[in-house]
């Protein structure tokens, strides 16, 4: 079956939340703040002009149930959010959100019901913007969320996270039992921009996602000897910050070597003066990748580069994770289907490809069958004012999207797509 979005509606709604809750300095929807709660109860009064039954959960998430035609037992899940980081941009999180909106249109206006329920969800604080803790909502329905990690997180005015979702009558100790959510759901589809430079790059306007890569994030501490620049000969040195520097070169080759991402976002030289060998160099390293295995293979590379450029420069070396997270492949033939849609829909034929940024489908995608498209931006930046995306790949990705639900719940309907068995 096909579910066909009214484009040019969602591209209204969108016009019209950059108008109401953005501007020329940015989106105004950070979470758990009263516009965040203003956008919402906009979202409510479109969801209340269909035939949906309409719900907040234990965690803050929004539902909203469309009937399903009495098929196999379950539902079929689209959402997105419509939280934003502050001065973020017009389409992130609320491109896949008023999609979501578009497929419960047209399915509500369609001669029969969809074979299974169909729930629309806008997940409670993707970005984490204001204290740090990004997927919160999904990631309690998830049964990822460990509540005393969170409850003394403040925001920058010393507000805590557990006050805040509470004066939005969210109780954190009962963010848990969002897990009932997901029992029985079938699958789940999630539409977003891509938020980075590969589909312009490679000049294609929307793609499957394959999944989200894993993250792995280690503080290494390269300590030598602080001496002073003027007496310590070349020779006589054990420079940590040279060693760092030649690591961090080296790093930069193991993420080409292995297609993956490397970085070293940071380094830190003690004592820090123009007149001193630095003694101990602290850099910060964040290597993602979709295969665990290769960013198993990854890590050890670059922590072995460490261990060279330490001895070259007669340093020692000392690593500490501080994150780790695993890669989510999404589901395989959910991702076929997202790429024969985006094909069907104009958007040409390419391989699927990885997202780098973490979504509320990474969440989701550990328990329920689960896949994104995404829609090229151009500038490739997210999270800032001038994010965009030609009005072209919009089209192509929405129209994707209604593609794939379709899709999706015709393999519902046949039994080919049931759940719990990932
Ligand atoms: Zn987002």
């Amino acid at each position: 079956m096909t579910v066909g979005i009214d484009v040019d509606a969602v591209l209204s709604d969108l016009r019209e939340l950059r108008e109401r809750f953005g501007g020329p300095d940015g989106a105004r929807r950070l979470a758990w703040s009263p516009a965040w709660l203003a956008a919402r109860d906009w979202l409510r009064a479109k969801l209340d002009q269909l035939p949906v039954e309409v719900e907040q959960d234990v965690a803050g998430n929004i539902w909203a149930t469309l009937p399903g035609a009495g098929g196999p037992d379950g539902f079929v899940i689209v959402g997105s959010h419509i939280d934003a980081v502050p001065h973020g941009g017009w389409l992130d999180g609320v491109l896949g959100l008023m999609s979501a909106l578009g497929v419960l249109r047209a399915l509500a206006a369609a001669d029969e019901a969809p074979p299974v329920e169909v729930r629309f969800v806008d997940w409670a604080d993707e970005e984490g913007a204001r204290f740090g803790r990004s997927l919160l909502g999904s990631s309690a329905a998830a049964g990822t969320l460990d509540p005393d990690d969170v409850r003394d997180l403040l925001d920058s005015e010393g507000t805590r996270l557990q006050d805040a979702l509470a004066a939005c009558g969210v109780d954190l100790d009962a963010a848990h039992g969002a897990t009932e959510r997901l029992k029985g759901a079938l699958a789940y589809l999630e539409l977003h921009i891509e938020q980075g430079p590969v589909l312009l790059d490679t000049g294609r306007l929307a793609s499957a996602v394959a999944g989200t890569v894993g993250d792995e994030r280690y503080l290494v501490t390269f300590t030598g000897q602080a001496a002073h620049a003027g007496s310590t000969p070349m020779r006589l040195r054990r420079d940590s910050l040279a060693a760092a520097a030649t690591a961090a070169l080296e790093i930069r080759e193991v993420g080409i070597r292995h297609d993956g991402v490397c970085t070293v976002g940071a380094m830190k030289a003690d004592p820090g003066v123009i007149t001193a060998v630095a003694g101990s160099t602290e850099m910060m390293l964040d290597l993602r990748h979709l295969d665990a295995d290769v960013l198993a293979a990854m890590l050890r590379d670059c922590l072995s580069a460490c261990d060279d450029a330490a001895k070259a420069f007669d340093c020692a070396v000392q690593s500490r994770r501080v994150f780790g997270a695993t890669p989510t492949p999404f589901h395989p033939e959910l991702v076929s289907l997202a790429r024969r849609s985006v094909a069907d829909a104009g958007g040409g034929d390419g391989p699927p490809i990885p997202s780098g940024p973490l979504h509320d489908a990474t969440e989701v995608g550990r328990l329920v069958p689960t896949v994104m498209i995404f829609a090229q931006s151009d500038p490739p930046l997210s999270h800032v004012a001038i994010e965009d995306s030609p009005e072209e790949a919009l089209r192509i990705a929405i129209d994707a999207y209604g593609r794939t639900v379709g899709g999706a719940l015709e393999l519902v309907a046949s039994g080919q797509l049931t759940g719990a068995a990932r």
